[in-house]
Formats: C-alpha cells, sequence, structure tokens
C-alpha cells in the first residue's frame, strides 16, 4: 500500500482499527491524547505525533475515532488541529468515523470543501471528506467486521472502500455528507427504544407471573420478535453468550447510548420535531448512568424496572 494513512484516537474502538490496517500493510502515523494509547503503538515501531497537524503532514488519507463533536470539532479545527496545515498540501481524504451528530458532520465537511488547497484526484475534488460511524462493538473492531455507514461525496467512498474493507465487513452508502451519522443515530434510537420496551414487557410478564424465557418465546415467534429479545435478550439467564448473563459487563456501554440518544434529541430539535420516546430513552439512560451504570452494557435496563433489586 503505498498510502499513508494518519490515525487519531486510539481507545477502545481506534485501536483495534488502527491494528486491522497495520496488519493489512498500511503505513501509519498515529495521535493520541493519551500518551499511553500512543506508547503501545510506539513499541512496536509506529511513528506517533504529538498533534494532530502533524499527522495531518505525514498523512495521505486520515482517519479520526474519537469519543463526540467537541473532541472532532478540536482535532480538526482547534490550535496545532488537522485543518491547520498553511503551506502543505495535507490528506486528500479525511474519514470521520466517530459517533457525532450529522449537523457537526456536515459543518466540518463543508469547511474542508472550502479549503483553498483543492485539486483534482481521480475525476472529484479533493480534500474531501467522508462521516464514516460504525456499528458492532469492541469485538467487531478487534475481528475486523464492523459495518460502516457512510456519508459524503459518492466517488471518494469508492475510493475508500478498501480501507473500510480493511477495518469491517460491510460498508453502506447513506448519501450526501452527514448521512452516515445522521444513520449510525437513526439506528441507535431505534435500539434504544426497542430495548427499553421489550425490558418493559418482559418485566410486566414476571410479575404476572409468565417466566421471562417463555414470554421470550413467544414474542420470538410472535409480531414483538426484535433484535432486543432474539439476538440481545436482556433478561439474566434468557440467552447465553449475551451481557445480560454476565452481569452486563461487556457489550455497549449506558453512557454511550445516553449519549448517542442525547444527540437524537438535539437533532430532532434541529429540524423542529420532539419525540416523547426518544426523551423518555434519554432520560432513562441518563439516571442509569447517574446511578453508576455507566458502564454497564444498556440491556442492563431491564434492572430500572426492579427497584430494590440492585446490586
Ligand atoms: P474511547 O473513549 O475508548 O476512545 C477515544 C480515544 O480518543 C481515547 O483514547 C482518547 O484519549 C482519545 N482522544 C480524546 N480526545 C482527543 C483529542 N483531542 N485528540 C486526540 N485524541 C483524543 O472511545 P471508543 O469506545 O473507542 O469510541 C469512539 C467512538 O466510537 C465514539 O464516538 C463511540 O460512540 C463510537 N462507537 C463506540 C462503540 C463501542 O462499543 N465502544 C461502538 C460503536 C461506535
Amino acid at each position: 500500500h503505498f498510502q499513508r494513512i494518519g490515525f487519531i484516537g486510539l481507545g477502545n474502538m481506534g485501536s483495534r482499527m488502527a491494528n486491522n490496517l497495520i496488519e493489512d500493510g498500511y503505513n501509519l502515523t498515529v495521535h493520541d491524547v493519551d500518551h499511553n494509547a500512543m506508547k503501545i503503538f510506539s513499541e512496536r515501531g509506529i511513528l506517533t505525533k504529538e498533534s494532530p497537524f502533524e499527522v495531518a503532514d505525514s498523512s495521505d488519507v486520515l482517519i479520526t475515532m474519537l469519543p463526540s463533536s467537541n473532541h472532532v470539532l478540536d482535532v480538526y479545527t482547534g490550535r496545532n488541529g488537522l485543518l491547520s496545515h498553511g503551506n502543505t498540501l495535507g490528506p486528500w481524504l479525511f474519514i470521520d468515523s466517530s459517533t457525532i451528530d450529522p449537523q457537526t458532520s456536515r459543518k466540518l465537511s463543508a469547511t474542508i470543501a472550502d479549503c483553498s488547497l483543492k485539486r483534482k484526484r481521480d475525476g472529484f475534488e479533493v480534500p474531501a471528506m467522508l462521516d464514516a460511524p460504525v456499528s458492532g462493538g469492541v469485538l467487531a473492531a478487534q475481528a475486523g467486521t464492523l459495518t460502516f455507514m457512510v456519508g459524503g461525496l459518492e466517488e471518494a467512498y469508492v475510493a475508500a472502500k478498501p480501507l473500510f474493507l480493511s477495518m469491517g465487513k460491510s460498508t453502506i452508502y447513506c448519501g450526501g455528507a452527514g448521512n452516515g451519522s445522521a444513520a449510525k443515530i437513526c439506528n441507535n434510537l431505534a435500539m434504544a427504544v426497542s430495548m427499553l420496551g421489550v425490558s418493559e414487557a418482559l418485566a410486566l410478564g414476571q410479575k404476572l407471573g409468565i417466566a421471562a424465557s417463555t414470554l421470550t418465546k413467544i414474542f420470538n415467534s410472535s409480531s414483538a420478535r426484535c433484535w432486543s429479545s432474539d439476538t440481545y435478550n436482556p433478561v439474566p439467564g434468557v440467552m447465553d453468550g449475551v451481557p445480560a448473563s454476565r452481569n452486563y459487563d461487556g457489550g455497549f456501554a449506558s453512557k454511550l447510548m445516553a449519549k448517542d440518544l442525547n444527540l437524537a434529541t438535539e437533532s430532532a430539535k434541529e429540524v423542529g420535531l420532539e419525540f416523547p420516546l426518544t426523551s423518555q430513552a434519554e432520560k432513562i439512560f441518563t439516571q442509569l448512568c447517574n446511578d453508576g451504570h455507566g458502564m454497564k452494557d444498556f440491556s442492563c435496563v431491564f434492572r430500572h424496572y426492579y427497584p430494590g433489586n440492585d446490586e
């Protein structure tokens, strides 16, 4: 691979995604504010830099995997940020895989499109930006089986596909800038509300005397069947290998779900919509975090319906 890849944000997801690129032979330069995260890479002979600007300076394609919108804005437009590259050309493609709000993705994409260092590459204008959040957690990041939902210029998406397939198993083109971010938060909104619905129904069933395993069997062959009932059941002991059966450890942290629901309610407000279920789901997951369960898998919301039974 002749392309030089810059990777910023070496956390739970990013470190594993960067690893897969390295294993596929890409030439990486990495950065994280956390020096311990960088050390793991420098000890393996991977080039590390002290600022996003320095990474941009030595990369053709730049990938970011950061916690939230503020961090992304900071890395792109802050002091020594990616876009402070002055007279040097910098990367021709920016890919942001963080889960952030579509408005921020669109703003950044427009900033990059306005940049004065425009040039042509394979028939389209660069630098270009793709918002490319992922579905699949830490295990999928490790195994290279993530799904990327991608917004931005279609030609740029096609050019970036080999990179996505090095870190994941599938990619879905969602349309223009911000549409990848929009797809991600809409998916998580629906997932949160379905998990809450299944949890309430199974809790009510138990109180009415029907075992959760029996009720789950009924759901799974009836109209209530969904991912939260048949793949990721929230009741301990009903399914093997899910977070519910290991004290809600591992999986998708409630604090990330609370963050994503906040993005959904903010986006809804921005387009003049008010969604009672989304707002309520955000409140419930925020409460779970305030009660100290932020690191537990989001299916621990089932326990929310049994006050007093909590650990
Ligand atoms: P994380 O907190 O483990 O990692 C984020 C990394 O970014 C950290 O190493 C942190 O030090 C670094 N960072 C923060 N600010 C920085 C800055 N200004 N400059 C450089 N580095 C900086 O988070 P994660 O679990 O890897 O998640 C990353 C993104 O992926 C989030 O938006 C999350 O919602 C999304 N996501 C996570 C999962 C999951 O299961 N963990 C699944 C899908 C999507």
